[in-house]
């Protein structure tokens, strides 16, 4: 039987820390952390998240922005909101809820924003930060594995890790936080042949392949952490993770559900890029590391 992790409850731990630092800081600097959300278009799970995400930030104390822009708002006036938002003193991190109507291009959006407001941690720079080591905000979701596996135990200095799925914002830059916490890191994906075998190598085993079910139990090493980031919507209108959960419950060593798993985690960590951001920007030091 296996540990099952509790992500909305590490969730919460990670939100009730972040609310005393955010009180600190707003005595500390006479304002609280600005986060700013863009949304383009009418998507209705984006709507959502955002809906999701404001309340997060209000919750802990944040100020907190939403900018709503209709699907046909052009690509040189998001570009201009982006532009104020680097300007703005009282925001101190922004970002563009994706996907963006077609007529916009993603990468020049991504490219706009100032790489020190970069919460979701997608700009080349950032990126760049973590590809070298260097501090730096990261991508929140894998942020979250990394909390999720503190809170289990499972230290990966030594390890064998296993990341299914190279996606910019979920698999590389999750194998890149397991590779700095001292994992050996393999990284499969839609080429990777006979997944079974790469799989059943892993002690920490992440799945985010956005395929409902891929993961069964001759995927996994007995005692191994999985932690399933998938979120598929079943025809029953119902999350499914990439893991069948039940069939690798009985043989893992601790496992997260979905939902209520990873899920939980990246709002959280959202906020903490934030007030991290912040922190950054107001330190006196001129060599501010995300500058
Ligand atoms: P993506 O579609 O950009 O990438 C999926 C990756 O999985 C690709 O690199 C692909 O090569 C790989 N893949 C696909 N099929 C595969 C297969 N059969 N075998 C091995 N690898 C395969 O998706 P993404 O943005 O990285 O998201 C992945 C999943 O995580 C999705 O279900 C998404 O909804 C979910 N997600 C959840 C959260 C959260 O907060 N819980 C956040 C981000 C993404």
């Amino acid at each position: 039987m296996a540990q099952i992790i509790d992500g909305k409850e590490v969730a919460r731990r990670v939100r009730e820390g972040i609310a005393e630092e955010t009180a600190r800081l707003r005595e500390q600097y006479g304002r609280p952390p600005g986060l700013a959300v863009v949304l383009v278009g009418d998507d209705p799970a984006s709507a959502v998240y955002v809906r999701n995400k404001e309340r997060a930030a209000q919750e802990v104390g944040f100020h907190s922005e939403v900018h709503r822009l209709p699907a046909e708002t052009t690509q040189q006036a998001l570009l201009q909101l982006l532009e104020q938002l680097n300007r703005a003193d009282e925001i101190d991190g922004y970002l563009v809820q994706l996907p963006l109507p077609r007529h916009i291009d993603p990468q020049a959006v991504v490219r706009a924003i100032s790489p020190e407001k970069d919460v979701d941690g997608l700009t080349p720079v950032q990126a760049g930060r973590l590809l070298l080591g260097e501090p730096g905000l990261r991508p929140c979701t894998p942020q979250g594995v990394m909390e999720l596996l503190r809170s289990a135990g499972v230290d990966p200095d030594g390890k064998e890790a296993v990341v299914v799925g190279r996606s910019a914002i979920v698999g590389k830059p999750m194998a890149h936080l397991l590779l700095g916490a001292g994992a050996t890191v393999t990284i499969a994906h839609s080429h990777t042949r006979k997944l079974e075998e790469v799989t059943r190598r892993a002690d920490i085993l992440v799945v985010a392949a956005g395929r409902a079910g891929l993961v069964g139990p001759e995927h996994v090493k007995p005692g191994a952490a999985v932690i399933d980031v998938g979120t598929n919507r079943g025809e029953d209108g119902k999350l499914k993770g990439d893991v069948r959960f039940s069939e690798v419950e009985p043989l893992a060593g601790c496992i997260t559900p979905v939902p209520g798993g990873v899920g939980p985690m990246t709002i959280a960590l959202l906020l903490r890029n934030c007030l991290e951001a912040m922190q950054w920007r107001s330190s006196a030091s001129s060599k501010s590391p995300v500058s």
